[in-house]
């Protein structure tokens, strides 16, 4: 009742990948090696509703890395223990305007960490999870993107060892926002685990699940579990909607106006609250490091139901 009508759905989801299906802009991420490799035209999309409708489109059965989007429910995961109000003291929730690995986030922002979805609030963000090893807490974080995806993920062991041997970058960021004492946690621990997260493999039909489980103010609609504090939500609604797709997130507000999250291994999820949540999956990122096919579709389909938040009709 809360989401369009199924047919109708069907049929906007199916003509925008029919329109976008041959669109070859844009490129695998090539900065983590495996990631060049994966096949650009493979291209998914999945919607699931709060009412725990499945339309799916295309290659949603292919486990892709989460990669950035994991940032949304590791930040869920540290307010669920700390609450938001110490998570935003730590963290804080500027966007950075720049790119997703960017210093400046550190070095050049009043909270030295940006926001949770760039590489430095993002590994500040892990460095605060509970746990007294490193496994505990990486265990911790794979359970709880379980529990939103309602099925048991795994990690893909070449994408993290393929990130693990170059990222270099993040290292050093950890180290930056040791200096300014924004990281709570052994910098370089807080960075393997972040890198585990990152490397955890999903599928769009998944991904549409975790998202919306925050559609669905917290509860997953596949399991009924709670996964999430109803008050968290807006919190991180919100983050998403200044901070999800990184410097390109004011273009993405202007077109779309849903808050939503990408990841470099190609995968997008955007959210309607109260009804639904829709993923896409394919490689080619701009410059931004943003799926090409995934930012027209989401924008295709959510002109044509309507979800702009901001939308006063
Ligand atoms: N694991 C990637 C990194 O740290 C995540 C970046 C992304 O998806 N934007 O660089």
């Amino acid at each position: 009742p809360v989401a369009p009508r199924r047919e109708q759905v069907e049929a906007v989801v199916k003509e925008a990948y029919e329109k976008f299906r041959n669109d070859t802009n844009g490129k695998n991420a090539d900065y983590i090696p495996y990631l060049a490799k994966v096949d650009s035209k493979l291209f998914g999309i999945a919607i699931v509703t709060t009412d725990n409708q499945v339309l799916t489109m295309g290659d949603v059965k292919y486990a892709f890395s989460i990669q950035s989007i994991s940032k949304v429910y590791s930040l869920a995961l540290a307010m669920e223990e700390l609450g938001p109000d110490k998570v935003f003291e730590k963290i804080g929730s500027e966007p950075t305007g720049r790119p997703f690995n960017s210093p400046v986030a550190v070095v050049d922002m009043p909270t030295h960490s940006g926001n949770p979805f760039v590489n430095a609030g993002a590994i500040a963000t892990v460095s605060l999870i509970s746990g007294s090893t490193a496994d505990e807490k990486w265990n911790k974080i794979l359970n709880f993107y379980s529990k939103a995806a309602g099925e048991k993920l795994v990690l893909i062991d070449e994408v993290y060892k393929s990130e693990a041997a170059t990222n270099t970058g993040n290292k050093a960021l950890s180290y930056l926002l040791a200096k300014y004492d924004r990281i709570y946690a052994d910098p370089f621990e807080s960075v393997d685990v972040y890198t585990k997260q990152c490397s955890v493999g999903v599928n769009a039909t998944q991904l549409a699940r975790m998202g919306a489980t925050l559609a669905n103010n917290g509860v997953n609609p596949a399991t009924g579990e709670r996964v999430i504090k109803a008050e968290d939500i807006p919190h991180i609604l919100s983050t998403m909607m200044v901070a999800g797709l990184y410097d390109g997130s004011g273009t993405w507000a202007w077109n779309v106006g849903l808050p939503a999250k990408s990841g470099v291994g190609g995968g997008i999820v955007a959210i309607a609250p109260g009804k639904g949540a829709i993923a896409v999956f394919a490689p080619p990122l701009d410059e931004a490091g943003n799926s090409v096919k995934a930012q027209e579709v989401i924008r295709y389909v959510a002109e044509r139901l309507n979800y702009n938040i901001f939308s006063p009709t």
